[in-house]
C-alpha cells in the first residue's frame, strides 16, 4: 500500500518540499506520495489525531508549529526536546516521534565545510528559532566560543541562558558585533534581513569582517544576499542556506525511509525551484 507523507503549516502552498520529497521517492523507486496540508494552529491537535489515525507514515513541520506540536508527539528525540522545536516526524511502533533536521542538516552542512569546528571562534547573527536551533546545536557539538548578537539584546540574552550545554558566549548588541567583527572565524547569519524582497537589507555593517574569515547566511532566497555578495568581496569563504535547506531535507527522507538520498539532485530542484543557476 503506498505510504504517505506530508508537510503540515500555516501557510503552506509555498513550500518546496513536496516537489523534493517527491523526487526522491520516485527516484529511489518508493511507492510513496509527499502532501503539504494547510492546518491552522486551533487544528493541530485535531489534525495530528487524525493523521496518525488514518496512517500518515511521517510528515514536515514548518512555521508556526515547530514548537506547538511538541506536546502531542509521543516521543521527542534528545536534542529537538533540548531545543523546543521539531520539523520532522517519523512513525515507528505506534507512535510518533519528533526530531529536528533543520539543526542536524545545519551542522552537517557547516561541518563539510569547516574543520576544526570546536575550535573556531564563533559568532550567531540573531535570536529567533533557527539561531536557536543552530547554536544549541553548536555547543551540543563540542564548539565552545560561540557569542550571540541580536537586534533586541535581550533576545540574546535568554538564548546563551537557556542553553545547558558548557559554552563560552557572550550577547552582544550588533554595533558591538560589527565592532569587533574581525575577531570571529566563522559568522553565522540568521536573520531575516536581506531575505526576498528586502535583499537591501543586512544586519549590520561587515567593513571590519577578516579576509580569511567564513560566513555563513542561511537564507536562501535569494541564493546570494547582500551580506554574502560583500564578504566575497572582502575574500571570505561564504555559504547560503541552500546546504541546510537540502540535508535537512535529505536527514527526514533517511529517518524515514533508511535511505540517503541523493543530495545532488535534491539541491539541484531547489535551485531550480528558487530560480537560481
Ligand atoms: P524568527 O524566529 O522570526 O527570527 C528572526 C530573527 O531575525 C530575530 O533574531 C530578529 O531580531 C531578526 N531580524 C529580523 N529582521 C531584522 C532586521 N531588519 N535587522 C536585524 N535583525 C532582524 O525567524 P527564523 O525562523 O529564525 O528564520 C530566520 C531566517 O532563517 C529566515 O530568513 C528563514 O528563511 C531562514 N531559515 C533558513 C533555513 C534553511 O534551511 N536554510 C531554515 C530555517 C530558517 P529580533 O529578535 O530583534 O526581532
Amino acid at each position: 500500500m503506498k505510504k504517505i507523507y506530508g508537510v503540515i503549516g500555516d501557510p503552506i502552498a509555498h513550500s518546496i518540499s513536496p516537489a523534493i520529497q517527491n523526487d526522491a521517492f520516485t527516484h529511489q523507486e518508493l511507492d510513496c506520495i509527499y502532501h503539504p496540508f494547510h492546518i491552522t494552529p486551533e487544528n493541530l491537535s485535531d489534525a495530528v489525531k487524525g493523521m496518525k489515525a488514518i496512517g500518515i507514515a511521517g510528515f514536515n513541520i514548518t512555521i508556526p508549529h515547530k514548537t506547538a506540536i511538541i506536546p502531542y508527539l509521543d516521543e521527542v528525540d534528545e536534542l529537538a526536546a533540548t531545543i523546543g522545536a521539531v520539523n520532522t516526524v517519523s512513525y515507528q511502533d505506534g507512535k510518533y516521534i519528533g526530531y529536528n533536521t533543520d539543526a542536524m542538516g545545519f551542522y552537517k552542512a557547516l561541518s563539510d565545510q569547516i574543520s576544526n569546528l570546536t575550535e573556531k571562534k564563533i559568532l550567531v547573527i540573531g535570536a529567533g528559532g533557527a539561531a536557536r536551533a543552530i547554536y544549541f546545536t553548536l555547543l551540543s557539538h563540542g564548539a565552545i566560543s560561540v557569542d550571540i548578537t541580536n537586534r533586541t539584546l535581550e533576545k540574546a540574552e535568554a538564548l546563551i541562558a537557556d542553553c545547558p550545554f558548557e559554552k563560552q558566549s557572550a550577547a552582544l548588541t550588533l554595533l558591538q558585533a560589527e565592532e569587533k567583527l574581525a575577531d570571529y572565524d566563522v559568522i553565522i547569519q540568521t536573520t531575516s534581513a536581506g531575505m526576498s524582497p528586502h535583499l537591501d537589507a543586512m544586519p549590520f555593517s561587515i567593513r571590519n569582517l577578516s579576509e580569511g574569515s567564513f560566513v555563513s547566511d542561511i537564507i536562501y532566497n535569494p541564493l546570494e544576499t547582500k551580506l554574502l555578495k560583500e564578504a566575497k568581496q572582502k575574500g571570505a569563504d561564504v555559504q547560503n542556506g541552500l546546504d541546510m535547506l537540502v540535508y535537512q531535507a535529505a536527514l527526514a527522507f533517511q529517518i524515514w525511509t533508511g535511505i540517503t538520498p541523493d543530495t545532488t539532485r535534491m539541491k539541484n530542484i531547489m535551485r531550480t525551484t528558487l530560480g537560481g543557476k
